[in-house]
Order: structure tokens, then C-alpha cells, then sequence
């Protein structure tokens, strides 16, 4: 079902009105995690302004250690649906556990598997029986045949809208959080009819590297760009370190728009 051969044309996502795929880019930017409700004002304002489409923000949260911080839970779902609401976005968050599904799904635009889910099967399960469209992100070692294989599990249970994202795999080198694989990109779009996005945040974890790989995903023609934006990293309840200030992704937003008006 996922296969180019069995579907030539591209498939193009609806998210509540916003199109991904088919020459259609999605901005999506936001917090890491669901914050205070002013800060998420202040954020959803900035990069909607910015010109992003759809607000994200965690509410679940998949931690490596359980006493980090792990989300705001159904509150913090409410407080995304209203910012997302209060300025006319629609908003996509992630579901960490099958038995969420329908919770998350009252809330949210678009269901986010995150990499550590990526082959969580009663996870996909769940999503694919959902009506809402799904973001899958790539697992950070799987290779672009689980990850589709992975698309195919929510494919076949009946859900059409499935959006892929690169979002960086492991490497040995600590100097980047992960390693960027953009060129999955242009892999998927020969392999697959389904649309893929990359996340410069969690593939870089690097402020100073996310515009550069942003432009480049683009480039290799991604059909979104996904980053974390916080307007005060330092107290972030998570990845603080690899978000980008309002102001930086003002600047990137519109350099995003010039080059996909190019493409
Ligand atoms: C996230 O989007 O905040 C996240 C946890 O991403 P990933 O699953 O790619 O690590
Ligand atoms: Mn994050």
C-alpha cells in the first residue's frame, strides 16, 4: 500500500485544511513540550506570523530517563487544541501508548509517532484504526524499508494519511545529536507515494545547524520542515538546547517560503 508501483501519483495529506505532499510544503514548528499557557501564546503567535501551518507541542512525553519531565498529559493536549485554535492552526502532538489513541485524537489535528515508537505495532494498530492523520517519525535505527514497512502496518488497518519524517538516525559522532539522512528523502519519494518531512531539530540538535539542514530537506524535496522553537530555551522543559528563538525562525520561515516558491 505504501509502494510507488501500487500508486504513482503522490499522496497529499489533509491535516483540518492544511495539504502535505504533492508540491504542498507544511511548516510545523512549536515547543518540545506543552508549556505554561502565556509561553505557548507567545510561541503559536510568533511562528504562525512566521508563516508555520501547524503548531506542534508534547503533551506525552517519551523520556530517556523516567524523572525527566514527561508532559503535561490531557492538560497539556486542551492547552494545544486552544492555541491552536486561537490562531487558526491545526495542531499535531504525540501518542506514546495504544491505549491513548482515542484521548490524543479528541485533542489533535495529527497523531506523532515519535522514533522511539516507530515499531511499537500496537501503537500503529491503534493510529491506523483512527481517523486522524499520522506523522511517523523514522526510527533512530531503522533503516527507509522499516520505516516504510512501518507506514504499512497504519496503511493496511485503514488510514490513508500517513506523513513520513526524517528526523536523523544514530551515528558514532557525538558532535551532532544524530546523523542527518536527507538523502531518505528523495529514497522515499521513489519508493513511496506518501509524503516525508524532515526535523532539522531532533536530526541536529543544534540551533546553528537547523536552517542550513531545513533549506537542504527542502532542497532534496521534502514536502515539510518540522523545528522546535521555544522563546526561552535556557528553561525549556525539554530539548531547550536545540530550539531556535521566535526571531530565528522568523528569519528561517521566510527564507523556507522563498526557496519552495523556487521548487
Ligand atoms: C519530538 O518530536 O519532540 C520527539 C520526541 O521526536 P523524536 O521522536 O523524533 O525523538
Ligand atoms: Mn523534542
Amino acid at each position: 500500500l505504501a509502494s510507488r508501483e501500487a500508486h504513482p501519483d503522490a499522496s497529499v495529506v489533509d491535516v483540518s485544511g492544511v495539504k502535505i505532499g504533492g508540491g504542498n510544503v507544511a511548516l510545523i514548528a512549536g515547543p518540545c513540550s506543552v508549556e505554561e499557557e502565556d509561553r505557548m501564546h507567545r510561541i503559536a503567535e510568533s511562528v504562525v506570523s512566521a508563516g508555520a501551518n501547524i503548531f506542534r507541542g508534547g503533551a506525552f512525553k517519551p523520556r530517556t530517563s523516567p524523572y525527566a519531565f514527561q508532559g503535561l498529559g490531557e492538560e497539556g493536549l486542551r492547552r494545544l487544541r486552544d492555541v491552536g485554535q486561537a490562531y487558526g492552526v491545526p495542531v499535531v502532538t504525540e501518542v506514546t501508548d495504544p491505549r491513548l489513541v482515542e484521548l490524543v485524537a479528541e485533542y489533535a489535528d495529527m497523531l506523532q509517532v515519535g522514533a522511539r515508537n516507530m515499531q511499537n505495532f500496537a501503537l500503529l494498530n491503534e493510529v491506523g484504526a483512527s481517523k486522524r492523520p499520522v506523522l511517523l517519525k523514522r526510527g533512530m535505527s531503522a533503516t527507509v524499508t522499516d520505516l516504510l514497512m512501518c507506514a504499512e502496518y497504519i496503511l493496511s488497518k485503514g488510514n490513508p494519511n500517513v506523513v513520513l519524517c526524517e528526523r536523523g538516525i544514530k551515528g558514532f559522532d557525538p558532535a551532532t545529536r544524530n546523523v542527518y539522512d536527507v538523502a531518505a528523502v528523495p529514497l522515499v519519494h521513489q519508493l513511496s507515494h506518501l509524503p516525508i518531512i524532515v526535523d532539522p531539530s531532533h536530526a541536529t540538535g543544534k540551533p546553528d545547524l537547523i536552517p542550513p539542514c531545513a533549506m537542504a530537506g527542502l532542497a532534496a524535496g521534502a514536502d515539510g520542515v518540522h523545528v522546535e522553537v521555544h522563546d526561552c530555551p535556557e528553561v525549556a522543559k525539554s530539548d531547550g538546547p536545540q530550539a531556535l528563538l521566535p526571531e530565528q525562525y522568523d528569519e528561517l520561515a521566510s527564507q523556507m517560503k522563498s526557496l519552495a516558491e523556487l521548487l
